[in-house]
């Protein structure tokens, strides 16, 4: 584990995922919005899973807002964007990292299944439906916690909890 500074972590994966979604979708463009918040603690962390835990949860927001989705509302009609904040626990007890995307949202019917292994809803050859599955382990073993909330037509949210240590 490395002392990290989630700031600079958050902000190096979101240009990595945005440069591979640009990469893949010529002309898609997106809002980028970052709320960091400078007096977070650093954390320790291993640097590369919690990297992968980043670019999971970025790649799905990317995919949300950058897709059109057939037989939904939403389209890239509206402004697609894509958000993250960064703030401290109470306490200073670690660190609370939110990515939020204004795609078509997750149904509560498919909510249950989305960090199980192998759950997608993605296109054969598209989605694994492992990134979901890893980052929740992965979290998990960091002592944090994943949670994702989620509505129909206005977007969903993903917030990680990391302690200090
Ligand atoms: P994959 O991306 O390979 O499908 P994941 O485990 O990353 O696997 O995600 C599982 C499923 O959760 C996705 O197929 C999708 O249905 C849903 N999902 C995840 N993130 C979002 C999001 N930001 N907006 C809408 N649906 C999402
Ligand atoms: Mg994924």
């Amino acid at each position: 584990k490395e002392l990290t500074d989630i700031n600079y972590l958050a902000s190096e994966y979101l240009n990595l995922a945005y440069q591979s979604f640009k990469s893949k979708n010529e002309g898609v463009d997106i809002k980028l919005i970052t709320e960091l918040d400078p007096t977070i603690p650093k954390i320790e962390l291993v640097r590369a899973d919690i990297g992968k835990v980043l670019l999971n949860i970025l790649n799905n927001a990317f995919y949300a807002v950058g897709t059109r989705h057939v037989g939904t509302v939403h389209a890239l009609s509206l402004e697609p964007m894509v958000i993250v904040t960064t703030s401290p626990l109470e306490g200073g007890r670690g660190v609370e990292i939110s990515i939020k995307d204004n795609g078509p949202g997750i149904p509560s019917s498919i909510k249950d299944k989305i960090f199980q292994p192998f759950f997608t809803t993605k296109p054969t050859g598209q989605g694994t439906g492992l990134g979901l599955s890893l980052s929740y382990d992965i979290v998990k073993a960091h002592g944090g916690e994943i949670r994702v909330e989620s509505q129909i037509g206005s977007g969903t949210v993903f917030t990680i909890n990391l302690p200090l240590t």
